[in-house]
């Protein structure tokens, strides 16, 4: 992406057509992919509806921040997404999150062939134990948060969570790099908006906003199935007196409502370099409640159908990097479409001069 673009005095990439035929190109692309984009927006249905989800997954979120355009071609191609996810680094850093989780809990359980509310009773139950752990003044890993924010479920899982010495809340979040070295602020985009989802989702769970109904609406759960046979031996084991995944809520809201666990107080994002497994660096995350808020409600406008789907402004050198990492890019409908208006604009300009 470099025909259209130079930098300017600031070293900033500066486009040469100027910003008011830049801000007639936007309006312009902006009807033609509401008038074109037959596959990737669908008249009279909301991507929720389309895509057929209930709640969303806080790593959507992010995906969402570096292009909605690929997380539509993620649904409607999720082959390709697959492939990518298989050969991509996330095969590694997946193999590092695992370490890290066995490190802190040897004795993690995972069942299989279990039903949809044996799922969620299990990660509930590691949950009561982890909510007590932490409230032991332990380190946590995998900790699991959910809620609703902004009229959205949520669900996400955070990496670790410690009291330090100070007694203040951490919370923390590894990121695995190919390059030795931090990421650019484009990239760190969406693991700050990971982490600052994370705080509120953790913040407003301790704080008891969450309700039985409210869960068990969301989820799309029935209260009074039973445990499958393996579940019951384990509730059993750890000691919880419940047998269906409504009473498990119920035992699950009156721990958190009574373990006082403090709101979080620091965010912080760990790199670790991929080849070599040590660490690149530590960043601090500042949180701004409202300014968070603000750009959630942003993203759930693209999910409630609200506004139209937007991909990675190829004009912006900062930016267009991503297509060439992106596996639609040969089909984004979207990158071809800017791409000729931008040619077509530079034919007009040349045959003006
Ligand atoms: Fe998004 Fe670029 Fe991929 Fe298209 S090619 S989906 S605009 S990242």
């Amino acid at each position: 992406p470099t025909n259209s673009l130079n930098a300017g005095d600031d070293g900033q990439p500066k486009c040469m057509m100027g910003e008011m035929s830049n801000a007639l190109t936007k309006k312009r692309r902006h009807l033609s992919l509401s008038q074109n984009t037959a596959s990737l927006s669908v008249p009279d249905q909301t991507p929720m509806e389309r895509f057929n989800k209930s709640h969303l997954s806080v790593t959507q979120l992010c995906d969402q921040s570096w292009c909605e355009i690929k997380v539509i071609y993620g649904f409607l191609q999720p082959h390709i997404k697959r492939r990518e996810m298989r050969q991509s680094a996330v095969v590694t850093g997946s193999t590092i999150h695992l370490a890290r989780e066995l490190e802190a809990n040897p004795d993690a359980v995972t069942l299989v062939g279990l039903s949809r509310e044996d799922r969620e009773a299990l990660k509930l139950m590691k949950l009561t134990q982890l909510v007590q752990a932490l409230k032991a003044g332990q380190l946590v890993r995998e900790f699991p948060v959910f809620g609703v924010l902004e009229g959205v479920f949520f669900q996400g899982v955070v990496d670790e969570l410690y009291q330090s010495e100070s007694g203040e809340l951490v919370l923390k979040e590894l990121k695995t790099r190919c390059q030795n070295s931090l990421p650019r602020p484009v990239q760190s985009k969406g693991h700050f908006l990971q982490v600052g989802v994370y705080k509120l989702l953790f913040d407003s769970m301790v704080q008891s906003s969450m309700t039985r109904d409210n869960l068990l609406h969301h989820l799309k759960l029935r209260p009074h199935q039973a445990f499958g046979s393996e579940l019951q031996i384990y509730a059993q084991k750890l000691g919880l007196m419940v047998a269906t995944f409504g009473e498990l809520v119920d035992l699950f809201l009156t721990i958190l409502t009574f373990c006082n666990l403090q709101a979080i107080n620091k965010l912080q994002l760990e790199y670790i370099h991929q080849g070599s497994g040590s660490l690149v660096g530590t960043t601090e995350v500042e949180f701004n409640e409202a300014q968070l808020k603000a750009e959630l409600r942003g993203y759930l406008a693209f999910w409630r159908g609200e506004r139209e789907p937007q991909g990675v402004d190829v004009e912006n050198i900062e930016e267009a990097w991503k297509c060439s990492m992106c596996p639609y890019e040969e089909s984004c409908d979207w990158r071809a479409r800017v791409l000729k208006e931008i040619d077509g604009n530079k034919k007009t300009r040349l045959d003006g001069e």
